[in-house]
């Protein structure tokens, strides 16, 4: 009964920790949308990531004390990785055509294989352009410039990459570790089923933190390039292309019914609350822990809700 009590109380603790950083990231997150400075942010990783170094560097040395658990560890962070490479968007094309080029990168043109995408890109590698052919005609010339200048950002915005990239990689060795910790307990341990749930709940709690930073930090990358693209051609290409490509993506094969949608001149959003910002990301964390959702898509969300991207470039260009 001792061991439960106890048991219990590390689950809460676990769970108060998660909640407290995931809700702060929320908050500060709020306050750059509604005033901008990335800076924000940036400084609150600058406090969070040496948390999150030390939480994954306990879990790994409470592991690998062990030659029997360093195994299992492998073997689950070889399949989360798997799982991650398997299933990253790709895009397969018939054909690559090079169609223009801006700020001195040339944009390609992608002809898809099968079915309609509609995407762009940037290729750090290469340091060129991609879109696919589908996206590429549902858009009219200034919102394609749009496009291509949000992509331009992300070559631009070299910090947030970055930070995306460091948060990934922390997520992807936080759910190998904790999936093992879980794995030990429920196979290996000697605990009745009752302190098995507890434990492993209380190592799963730990996940939405990584999640929650590695998606917020990709969302600002998104925002970051969003807000370069306002700035190098305008708010209303911006604002068209991307209510285009989010209601054309739902609505595949009625294209010719909505390609007629009329923009007004000026957006005016309604005031955005930190309550709608706080369940965007809460319901992003929580669809994502269905393992069916985690095996379509094992990364959680990189692209911000459209109402967010709206708020953000509505407030680039009043700015301005
Ligand atoms: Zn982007």
């Amino acid at each position: 009964m001792g061991l439960e009590i106890q048991s219990t109380n590390l689950l809460l603790v676990a769970l108060v920790i998660s909640s407290l950083l995931s809700f702060s990231i929320s908050i500060v997150y709020f306050e750059y949308l509604k005033k901008g400075g990335s800076w924000r942010i940036a400084f609150q990783f600058f406090v969070f990531l040496p948390v999150l170094v030390s939480l994954i560097t306990i879990f790994y040395i409470a592991i690998t004390s062990n030659p029997i658990t360093t195994v299992l560890y492998y073997f689950i962070s070889f399949f989360v990785l798997l799982l991650f490479v398997g299933k990253l968007p790709r895009f397969k094309c018939r054909k690559m055509e090079e169609f223009d080029k801006i700020e001195n990168l040339p944009v390609f043109i992608c002809y898809e294989k099968k079915g309609k995408i509609y995407n762009a890109w940037y290729n750090l590698k290469k340091k060129e352009i991609g879109i696919t052919k589908s996206l590429f005609e549902i858009l009219s010339e200034e919102e394609r410039r749009a496009v291509f200048y949000h992509e331009i950002g992300h070559s631009k915005v070299k910090f947030w990459d970055l930070m995306t990239r460091l948060t990934c990689f922390l997520w992807l060795i936080s759910v190998s570790l904790i999936l093992t910790m879980c794995g030990l307990i429920v196979f290996l341990s000697g605990y009745n089923w009752l302190n098995k749930i507890v434990f492993s709940a209380t190592y799963l709690a730990f996940l939405p933190i990584y999640a929650v930073s590695f998606m917020i930090s990709s969302w600002v990358n998104e925002h970051e390039a969003d807000g370069y693209a306002v700035r190098s051609i305008g708010f209303k290409p911006k604002a068209q292309a991307l209510i285009k490509l989010h209601v054309y993506s739902s609505l595949k094969g009625c294209e010719n019914t909505i390609s007629a949608i009329e923009f007004p001149n000026s957006f005016d959003l309604e005031e955005l609350s930190f309550y709608y910002v706080l369940k965007a990301i809460i319901r992003r964390v929580f669809i994502y822990m269905y393992p069916q959702t985690v095996l379509n898509q094992p990364l959680p969300e990189t692209h911000p809700p459209l109402r967010l991207r709206l708020e953000k470039i509505v407030k680039v260009q009043n700015n301005e």
